[in-house]
């Protein structure tokens, strides 16, 4: 076996500088670890006091003491396992290089690689590589700006799980995925200066909610957002049944509701139409609690989002509640031309809010225009004027817009707007409710959407993260 005699601290020497340039992430792939399995060809491992060995194949070392146990010559810790390869642990791929962190008992497995070859990782895990480039790119910004914009645990900049983001090495890497980081190679959002604060989640369900009412924090970019375009994302709508004996039982052993439940009711929404409060009566007497607390002990895997109603009546004019369809998919796409377009007039409804819905419906309105009216309802007479001019001059929605376009849209969605608020009472409760995820930041199903409809990855971003900026960051 060959050996290369270089000292520890020259190794580091070399590693730091390196690190300098290179911009390395450190990623936590397993805390406290007794045992790990590493294999590869052509690696080497260097420890302090010790020369670094070649090896190839397969090794498994143990925590024992101060030393990793296993191979020819203990090792001690912290050791340092590097490649020109790709170095596999516990049957994981990882570029970079594999530190194992700790000094007695147990060590940390920590990846430390190329912030390029790291967001690559979570680019594959977080989104399909089939989706479209402006999508994978905007994914790409907000994974690179995430994990720029703070350390999350401890030394380590993020773990290798959903609680920071997904990374599984080099699994799943591919050209879609390489082109999108190579293409916004060093570009993050930034806020006064800094790397934003950004979140991203599964699917909003129509609307993003805003940092203030998820987390009790003001963050001006970090506000709720009606999708402009209807996601259709597998979750996009969902529905979770449950006996009341089930729900008054989960809510005890939360510590929420001690008696036995008769009705629940939502009882506060936030401006994008998620439950804040709910109100619980039964035989402990009446109780408000916080609906987030109420999916938490429903189970958040079951109660995918707070964006829902105990029942699917409420909004059936629209057909928002009676398919499984996401929130704007009885709305249809813009006319493409000035066609005229033929409205039975007869089955408008009276308030001038149902009335927009039902001229979008009708393809008097774009989505476009909708969106950018909800929420205004001091201008709703005047859009329900100019509806009525469009349908009159026999025209649809390629007449001029109501008004310009606005780059930021702040309004009640119609998600929000169209839920009931109906109590649930009876031996079951089913929950139907749109959406997955805690709801800030960018809904990755929507920026699919919104890709495929011709937005680019900066026009995404701008709207769901308003007033930062694309910058580039020396890469
Ligand atoms: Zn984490």
């Amino acid at each position: 076996m060959k050996r290369v005699f270089i000292t520890a601290a020259a190794l580091l020497l070399l590693f730091s500088a390196r690190s300098a340039e290179a911009r390395d992430i450190s990623v936590l792939i397993k805390q406290n670890a007794q045992q790990c399995t590493v294999s590869g060809t052509s690696y080497y491992i260097t420890a302090p006091g010790a020369a670094a060995s070649e090896r190839s194949g397969q090794l498994t070392l143990s925590a024992n003491g101060s030393m990793l146990a296993g191979a020819n010559t203990p090792y001690s810790l912290p050791a340092e396992i590097t490649s020109k390869n790709p170095i596999t642990v516990n049957g994981r791929t990882y570029r970079g290089r594999i530190l194992l962190d700790g000094s007695s008992g147990s060590f940390n497995i920590v990846n430390i690689v190329d912030i390029n070859d790291y967001i690559k990782g979570v680019l594959a895990d977080e989104m399909s590589p089939a989706w479209p480039a402006e999508a994978l790119k905007a994914q790409a910004v907000l994974a690179r700006t995430y994990v720029l914009e703070g350390k999350r645990h401890g030394k380590y900049d993020a773990c290798a799980a959903i609680h920071c983001q997904s990374y599984s090495g080099v699994k799943g890497e591919s050209p879609a995925v390489d082109a999108a980081v190579d293409s916004t190679a060093g570009e993050i959002l930034k806020y006064g200066g800094m790397p934003a604060r950004v979140h991203y989640f599964a699917d909003s369900g129509g609307c993003t909610a805003s940092a203030m009412s998820v987390w009790h924090k003001d963050v001006p970019y970090l506000r709720a957002k009606p999708d402009p375009v209807p996601a259709s994302g597998p979750r996009s709508r969902w529905q979770a049944t449950f006996t009341m004996s089930k729900i008054s039982s989960s809510l005890a052993a939360a510590g929420l509701y001690s008696g036995s439940v008769n009705s629940l009711r939502p009882a506060e929404r936030d401006e994008s139409g998620r439950v804040k409060k709910i109100e619980i009566t039964g035989s402990a007497g009446s109780r408000v609690i916080e609906a987030a607390k109420f999916r938490l002990a429903l189970g958040a895997d079951l109660v995918k989002s707070t964006l829902f109603e105990f029942s699917a009546t409420g909004g059936t004019s629209q057909g928002y509640n009676t398919a499984s369809q996401p929130v704007y998919s009885s709305l249809p796409p813009a006319p493409q031309n000035n066609r005229p377009v033929i409205v039975d007039v007869s089955t408008m409804p009276e308030k001038d809010e149902d009335i927009l819905y039902w001229m979008a419906q009708n393809k008097i309105f774009t989505l476009q225009e909708l969106v950018s009216m909800i929420g205004k309802n001091k201008e709703y007479p005047k859009y329900v004027a100019e509806g009525k001019r469009r349908i009159a001059a026999g025209k649809g929605a390629q007449q001029k817009p109501v008004q310009p376009q606005p780059a930021v849209q702040q309004n009640l969605p119609p998600a929000g707007a169209r839920l009931s608020d109906s109590a649930a009472s009876g031996s079951s409760v089913t929950i139907y409710g749109r959406g997955l995820g805690h709801g800030v930041g960018m809904p990755q199903w929507t920026a699919k959407a919104l890709a495929e409809s011709g937005w680019d990855y900066r026009r995404i971003l701008d709207y769901y993260f308003t007033g930062t900026t694309l910058e580039k960051v020396g890469s």
